[in-house]
């Protein structure tokens, strides 16, 4: 499999650019030592994957697509999930391209190459775990880790036609992640089927004493819940997800599923999450200003590349980061310091958290009396690239439906729930209760 996994890559990646470092001399060298093995009952024993290249791999280059960390090719610890992973015998079969430090909807972000859609090369896979998606669309490996802080494995998931899942807020351990903003961010599997799925959650899902944020909980073996009943099931429809704004064939393919869900027992009804409209400018005002304090920490002197024209110290910091960043990571540092910036922070982050509790609060009642959420993972089929690139605010706001679940903290999957008339995938967005990844994989499993 994983020898399939390189030829795989030799044949498309040179086009869809998924990877930034491939890992083939290692990965080879474990595919054999799992053979003469017999651990042949672990959970992934020799399944080829790949990492967005975030989360930290011991002694493999992890860079962020940034050319800040260019040059960082050996960290000196894996992060728990590569460890989970590893012991249940998952192959890591390279890193993966990404929006530059996880900020993006497209992968144009990257500093090494604009990641494409394997359904159709002229489209963005999304982003910004763009890499992530777009390998496991394109068979160059059989699932992959991605990252979402605002939709960054649903959203890709969506464009590419595969299953990407953001669990709770503190079920994935964050230890060995890049953080882009500590509050929101989760890490996540993408695959092909959501059977795959859950079974890579199981395995990377956990308490870590590592991370303070991370939950002290049983986990449940998702796989067990996928039973296909979803009789007495139901599911709410947020109408803010279904009006204006959202494509028409978006919108046909979405309640196409819910039809699906209808003839399989469940039952919908419109509901209203009536805070929506806050989301996206709360999300980029907490994730900015998240991210401003995160990125305080590449300065040319702990990792990285610094600046060789530099006259003294605090003009190598700054020559170092101008540098080093690109322009949109750039445009979040500021708008991030400005927010937090005395005078302004009541204005801006204050409130921000204030709309955030507010959000959490609508989720919260209507998963009081409803098992789950339904609705589009994003408002439009992939983009071509270049179409919404120069345009910024476009792009955030197609975050519309994917940031809310990171504010309030709870699970979402999105499954491949069509195609628009272009040819490029559609995807369902399923949100759950908090800890309940059960019941959004039960439901999520009964349609595919
Ligand atoms: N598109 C969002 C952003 O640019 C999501 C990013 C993410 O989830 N990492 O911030």
């Amino acid at each position: 499999l994983v020898k399939a996994s390189f030829d795989r890559i030799g044949e498309v990646d040179g086009e869809v650019q998924a990877f930034i470092t491939l890992n083939e001399e290692k990965a080879l060298e474990a595919a054999k030592e799992l053979d003469a093995s017999d651990d042949k009952d672990a959970k992934l024993f020799g399944i080829p994957c790949g990492i967005k290249d975030n989360i930290v791999t011991k002694e493999l280059r992890t860079t962020c697509a940034s050319q800040f960390l260019r040059n960082f090719n050996d960290p000196l610890y894996n992060a728990t999930v590569v460890e989970k992973l590893g012991a249940e015998k998952a192959v890591n079969v390279g890193k993966l391209n990404m929006d530059e430090f996880a900020m993006g909807s497209t992968n144009e972000n990257s500093s090494f190459a604009a990641v494409k859609n394997p359904w159709n090369t002229d489209y963005v896979p999304g982003g910004s775990s763009g890499g992530s998606a777009a390998a496991v669309a394109a068979g160059e490996v059989l699932f992959s880790l991605g990252t979402d802080t605002g939709g960054s494995i649903r959203q890709p998931a969506s464009f590419c036609g595969v299953v990407g899942f953001k669990p709770t807020y503190g079920l994935v351990s964050r230890y060995g992640l890049v953080a882009f903003a500590s509050s929101l961010d989760q890490i996540g599997p993408i695959t092909r089927t959501v059977e795959d799925n859950a079974r890579v959650l199981e395995v990377i899902a956990g308490n870590d004493k590592m991370d303070a944020t991370s939950a002290n909980l049983d986990i449940p073996e998702y796989t067990k819940a996928l039973t296909g009943d979803v009789k007495g099931l139901k599911i709410a429809v947020p109408k803010e997800y279904i009006g204006e704004g959202v494509d028409p064939e978006v919108k046909e393919a979405v309640m196409n599923a819910l039809k699906v869900y209808e003839s399989l027992g469940a039952t919908w009804e419109e509901v209203s999450l009536p805070h929506s409209d806050y989301a996206v400018a709360a999300y980029y005002l907490i994730s900015s200003s998240e991210a401003s304090a995160n990125l305080a920490r590449f300065d040319g002197v702990r990792y990285g590349v610094r600046s060789e024209n530099a006259e003294n110290m605090i003009d190598m910091f700054k020559k170092s980061r101008s540098e080093g960043f690109g322009e949109e990571v750039k445009r979040r540092i500021m708008l991030g310091t400005f927010a937090l910036s005395s005078g302004y922070y009541d204005a801006y982050y204050k409130k921000a958290q204030q709309v955030r509790t507010l959000i959490k609060n609508d989720f919260e009642n209507i998963l009081e009396k409803f098992d789950v959420i339904m609705g589009p993972t994003s408002p439009t089929p992939a983009y071509k690239i270049g179409e919404v690139i120069d345009d910024p605010m476009t792009m955030y706001a197609n975050d519309i439906m994917t940031v809310p679940v990171n504010l309030a903290g709870v699970p979402g999957i999105s499954v491949p729930c069509g195609f628009s008339s272009e040819g490029m995938p559609i995807g369902l967005q399923i949100i759950g209760k908090h800890f309940d990844e059960s019941t959004v994989y039960r439901a999520a499993h009964a349609f595919e």
